[in-house]
């Protein structure tokens, strides 16, 4: 069975309370022993204030790990409101997504910001999940694999293939493919659309950073227990971002739990 990446995006949710709440229930619910030779690699992406008590619950070294939402792409300086790569580092996380639909759409980070954030979260050490994907309106003019290829050329324009600091036990960098239309609306995308995304992303990588260049590619957008197994089947799919059944750890761990029974 192939390792699976179950990376959670509490958005604007769970308070510290909550959040440690969360952790608890996630730790005694997953058998230490049962779920390392699985091979599972789980991270939570909690809303700042609730990253500390996260990462301190996470045992250290394990498959668990914290990461921020998103992360700025200055060392320091006049930027209200704006939370650096260092900062994020100093309080225990080990990843920050980059380029989330929500904080493009909302925030207006462009794809320019995007790579800046990219490229400063590579430079300070920090394993970022970068995102990207098509509106409807885009998939339906047939437009998709266009908008991915420029999302992305764009993302890593300035970022060299020694950048990536990726180790033995874990890569560098890893990509999510979210479809707009697919995020928080309940609709994913068919499994074989997915899979075609995915596989055309992970090749776009490898053109540009090498063959040799290992980088997981995630699926996100409305994944839940019912279709996980299906999505997370799929050859190019390592893992899942997730949302909404993120904030309950039975939804959570039944996305992985429901793979793992169809695959074994
Ligand atoms: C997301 O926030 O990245 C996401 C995929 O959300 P949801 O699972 O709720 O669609």
């Amino acid at each position: 069975m192939k390792k699976i990446y179950l990376y959670g995006n509490w958005k604007m949710h769970m308070l510290p309370a909550e959040a440690e709440a969360f952790c608890n229930e996630l730790l005694s619910g997953t058998a230490e022993e049962l779920y390392s030779t699985r091979s599972i690699d789980i991270a939570l992406f909690p809303p700042y204030i609730s990253i500390t008590p996260v990462a301190r619950m996470l045992p250290e070294n394990s498959f668990y790990k914290a990461g921020a939402q998103d992360g700025w792409f200055e060392d320091r300086g006049a930027f209200t409101g704006a939370v650096s790569m260092d900062m994020i580092r100093e309080i225990g996380c080990t990843h920050v997504l980059v380029g989330h639909s929500e904080r493009r759409s909302i925030f207006g980070d462009t794809d320019e910001i995007v790579g800046r954030k990219l490229k400063q979260a590579v430079q300070k050490g920090l394993i970022p999940v970068l995102c990207f994907g098509e509106t409807l309106e885009q998939r339906e003019a047939g437009q998709t694999l266009a908008i991915l290829g420029k999302q992305l050329l764009a993302a890593w324009k300035d970022i060299e293939a020694d950048e990536i600091k990726g180790t033995s036990e874990f890569p560098g960098i890893l990509l999510a493919y979210e479809p707009v239309w697919a995020i928080g609306t309940g609709r994913n995308a068919k499994a074989a659309d997915a899979q075609e995304a995915c596989a055309f992303s992970r090749n776009l990588f490898k053109e540009r950073f090498g063959e040799h260049m290992d980088c997981p590619v995630l699926y996100g957008g409305s994944v839940k227990e019912s279709n996980a197994a299906e999505l997370l089947s799929q050859q190019d799919i390592d893992g899942a971002l997730i949302g909404g059944a993120s904030l309950k750890v039975g939804s959570f761990l039944g996305i992985y739990e429901n793979y793992r029974k169809s695959a074994d």
